[in-house]
C-alpha cells in the first residue's frame, strides 16, 4: 500500500477501499475510513509510523465492512478520535446489524465473513453538522445518504470532496453491474447533489482520484435507472420477488454465490421500493406470495 499526495495536506492510500489521509499540522492527521480490516489497519499504521504521526481523528463515512473494518485495530493501538453520523455509528458499534438485515434474521456464518461484518468499534463522536472543526481544520460535511442509510462525504480544506461509494468508477461497474443502494431515492438526491458541487478533486472510494466527475455520475445513473426499466418491462406479468431476481441474472449475465445473491437481493428490494414509493408498480400479497405489479 501507498500513501499518494493529492493537493497540499491532502493524501490518500491506495488500498481497494480508498483511504484518506489529511495533516491537521506537523504532527496529527484525520483518516478518512479504515479498509477492511487488521491486515489493512496494520499497513495504515506503518506508514503513519515510518512518517512520525499521530491519527487525532478517524472519520467514518459509512458502516459497510470495507470502509471501517481496520477501525477496531485503530482504537486499539492509538489515542484517535472516532467520528460517523449516527445511523451509520449504530451500524459500526453493532456490525452485526448489516448480515441480519441482508438474511432477515440470525445469519448463517457464509453471510457472517468479513466483507459483510466488520469487527465492531466504537464511535465516539457523532457527526449532526454540516462542518467538522478539528484543530481548527474545517471539513465540509456533505450528506450523501442513499448507498448506506446515513453515508457522509467530506470535502478538505483543500478542496478536495471525498465521496464515498456515492459514485462508483465506470469500469467497476462494468465487473459488478448492478450499484449496490439502501435508497434509491436518496442516491438519486445526493447524486444530483454532487453534480452541483463544484470541488478542485473528487475522490471515489472505488476508482480514485478525478479532476472531473460527471461522466461517473451519469454512468452510475444510466445503471440505476435501466435496472429500473428491466423491472418495469419484466412486470408487463405480475411475479414475485425471486422470479425478479432470476430474471434479472440472467439478463445481465451474472453467476451469483450466497453473498452475491443477498446483496444483490437487497439492491433488488431497494429498487422495487423506489418503484412503489414512485406509484410505478405496486405489490400485495395472494396465497402466500408477494407479487409486483404495474
Ligand atoms: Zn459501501
Amino acid at each position: 500500500m501507498q500513501l499518494i499526495q493529492i493537493k497540499n495536506n491532502t493524501y490518500y492510500f491506495d488500498n481497494p477501499s480508498i483511504i484518506g489521509l489529511y495533516r491537521l499540522n506537523e504532527k496529527e492527521v484525520v483518516l478518512i475510513d479504515t479498509g477492511l480490516n487488521d491486515d489493512v489497519a496494520k499497513k495504515v499504521l506503518k506508514i503513519i509510523k515510518e512518517n512520525n504521526w499521530e491519527i487525532k481523528a478517524v472519520v467514518n463515512t459509512h458502516s459497510h465492512a470495507d470502509h471501517c473494518g481496520g477501525n477496531g485495530l485503530i482504537q486499539k493501538r492509538t489515542e484517535a478520535d472516532f467520528y460517523s453520523s449516527r445511523i451509520e455509528k449504530s451500524y459500526i458499534e453493532t456490525t452485526s446489524t448489516e448480515p441480519h438485515y441482508l438474511f432477515g434474521s440470525y445469519p448463517p456464518k457464509v453471510l457472517r465473513a468479513k466483507f459483510l461484518q466488520a469487527k465492531p468499534s466504537n464511535i465516539d463522536i457523532v457527526i449532526d453538522e454540516d462542518e467538522l472543526n478539528i484543530e481548527g481544520n474545517k471539513f465540509q460535511i456533505i450528506d450523501l445518504k442513499g448507498h448506506s442509510p446515513e453515508q457522509i462525504g467530506l470535502i478538505t480544506p483543500d478542496d478536495v470532496f471525498f465521496v464515498a461509494d456515492s459514485v462508483i468508477e465506470s469500469k467497476i461497474i462494468e465487473k459488478y453491474k448492478f450499484l449496490y443502494n439502501y435508497s434509491l431515492k436518496e442516491l438519486f438526491n445526493s447524486l444530483d447533489m454532487i453534480k452541483e458541487i463544484k470541488a478542485e478533486y473528487y475522490v471515489l472510494s472505488h476508482g480514485g482520484v478525478k479532476k472531473s466527475i460527471e461522466q461517473d455520475i451519469d454512468n452510475n445513473l444510466k445503471v440505476l435507472e435501466s435496472l429500473n426499466e428491466f423491472i418495469l418491462d419484466y412486470l408487463e406479468t405480475p411475479d414475485n420477488k425471486n422470479n425478479i431476481h432470476k430474471a434479472m441474472i440472467k439478463e445481465y449475465g451474472l453467476i451469483e454465490n450466497i453473498p452475491n445473491y443477498y446483496l444483490n437481493d437487497s439492491l433488488l428490494s431497494s429498487h422495487l421500493g423506489y418503484l412503489i414509493e414512485e406509484g410505478k408498480i405496486a405489490f400485495e400479497v395472494i396465497d402466500g406470495e408477494v407479487k409486483y405489479n404495474k
